[in-house]
């Protein structure tokens, strides 16, 4: 298989025999022997229960008091540990799913590829997982601890449900510093694969043999941009050396997959810097290639990393941010130059030329980064407002247009345009005096327009594709 002689050819570039890897830059994941962890006490780290949350806590108490282990483990033990908020609170625990489900009334069981119980507590879900184990690890049906299934597919990670140990549950994580459990037992932090150490160098390792770790799952190099981006951390060599040549691996994973992903990476607060690292290791380009070809375009870059600062900016004062108007900005450019193409070519009028191009780059986007249903409609409802902002401020329609549903999103848009684009600002400018006018200068902004422009009204609301103005923010 191509992919076969792909994954075959980085190992020869990168792939170092075990005895010549040092200690501290590598951790070889598939031969380790076992290990003693280490036990970090409770006076010798920051964690402490009042910043967890208390249904986290509650969770842990309840595996305990019914005889299981239970840890804190990802993203919630990694960001206290670094003094910063944890987005959500993940457990690890050797009960089996159907064992957390039979504990919690409040429970539900998910996921194939990853079965995990999911602990509902109003809005919040504590996500419970069962140890697993290493694929190569896969043991004999007859050892008790190591049941459940795991399929591996040309490298790649199918079904991961191979049940295992503690420590063997942290050997299959994907970086050290997302494989340190905190347990309520004695309040202390269990490290086997050094992450404490990489926390403090702020140092981002993936666990195991990188080449095969990203093949197994090449999630795993959105990943490591992503915390590289979230918490300033450095990639270390090792980990980050195969990323550039290994980003082709993106296309075999799902779009809804990644999604989730690119939601992650650019609407939680450090979207910026995850585009740049993105672009940095060529990753952007599997996930909006088309948007990547334009970046060329200074103002396209401007515009994208705009929306980017603003969303960061918006997550850091509490303010809402939508998916819709990210990718509205991520794909204008090329939805605009289609949708010309298309007026040229196929005597489409302005809004029809639009309606087509929305569909078929949505249609192409869908095979990398597929958009919920709901999302694309609201995305293309931006775009499409942005023909009557430019058309309509004339008359009365702009008055009816201010309470359009989506205006606001369109409006807000059209500034991000102004912004890179100086042949927008006094139509942004005109908007924005719209909306804050009293009501007689309101009348007297679209009665003079009116007076001007008696025949205007009568006009269908979209001009044929020979009035159009030549585009300017493509
Ligand atoms: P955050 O929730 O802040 O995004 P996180 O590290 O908690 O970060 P999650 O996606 O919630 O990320 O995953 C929880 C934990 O599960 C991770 O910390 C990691 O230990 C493990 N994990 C998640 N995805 C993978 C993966 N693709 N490969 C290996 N381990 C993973
Ligand atoms: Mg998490």
């Amino acid at each position: 298989m191509p992919y076969r002689r792909v994954i075959d050819s980085l190992k020869r570039i990168f792939h170092r025999p075990a005895s010549s890897i040092h200690p501290h830059t590598a951790l070889d994941v598939g031969e380790h022997s076992p290990h003693q962890a280490n036990t970090i006490p409770r006076d010798q780290h920051c964690i402490s229960r009042k910043n967890i949350s208390s249904n986290a806590v509650k969770v842990l108490y309840r595996l305990k008091d019914a005889g299981y282990q239970g840890f804190l483990v990802g993203g919630g033990v990694r960001d206290l540990l670094l003094g910063q908020k944890p987005k959500d609170f993940d457990i690890a625990t050797n009960a089996h799913p159907e064992d957390v489900k039979n504990l919690f009334r409040n429970c539900r069981l998910i996921g194939r590829r990853f079965r995990l119980a999911h602990v509902h507590f109003g809005h919040e879900i504590i996500e419970v997982a069962t140890f697993r184990a290493h694929h190569s690890k896969q043991a004999a049906p007859k050892d008790n601890n190591k049941i459940g299934d795991g399929v591996i597919e040309n490298g790649r990670i199918i079904r991961d449900n191979v049940y295992g140990s503690l420590e063997e549950d942290a050997w299959r994580r994907d970086f050290t510093i997302n494989a340190l459990y905190y347990t309520i037992a004695d309040f202390s932090v269990v490290d086997y694969t050094d992450g404490m150490r990489d926390i403090q160098n702020r140092l981002l390792r993936l666990i195991g043999d990188p080449i095969q770790r990203y093949q197994e799952d090449p999630v795993r190099m959105l990943r490591a941009v992503r915390f590289a981006a979230k918490l300033d951390f450095n990639i270390e060599p090792q980990t980050e050396a195969p990323i550039r040549s290994m980003g082709t691996l993106l296309s075999d994973i799902s779009p809804s997959r990644l999604y989730e992903e690119t939601l992650k990476l650019f609407l939680t607060g450090h979207g910026e810097k995850s585009f740049e690292k993105l672009r940095q290791y060529g990753l952007f380009q599997h996930l909006f290639g088309e948007t990547h070809a334009h970046l060329k375009d200074d103002k396209v870059l401007q515009r994208i990393i705009l929306v980017l600062r603003n969303t960061d900016e918006r997550v850091a004062d509490g303010k809402s941010v939508t998916p819709a108007f990210l990718f509205a900005a991520m794909l204008w450019t090329p939805v605009k130059l289609d949708s010309e193409t298309l007026q040229h070519t196929d005597g489409l009028n302005a809004q029809e030329a639009l309606f087509e191009a929305s569909h078929q780059v949505g249609k192409r986007q869908a095979k990398q980064v597929a958009i919920p249903r709901r999302m694309a409609l609201s995305m293309r409802e931006i775009w499409h407002l942005q023909l009557r902002l430019e058309r309509n401020q004339r008359g009365k329609r702009a008055q009816q247009l201010l309470h359009h549903p989506r205006f606001r999103a369109a409006y807000d848009f059209l500034l991000l345009r102004a912004e890179t684009n100086p042949e927008h600002q006094s139509l942004a400018q005109w908007w924005t005096t719209l909306q804050t006018a009293e009501p007689d200068t309101l009348q007297e902004m679209t009665a003079v327009q009116k007076k001007r422009r008696p025949k205007k009204k009568k006009k269908p609301e979209t001009p044929a594709a020979q009035d159009l103005p030549p585009s300017t923010d493509a």
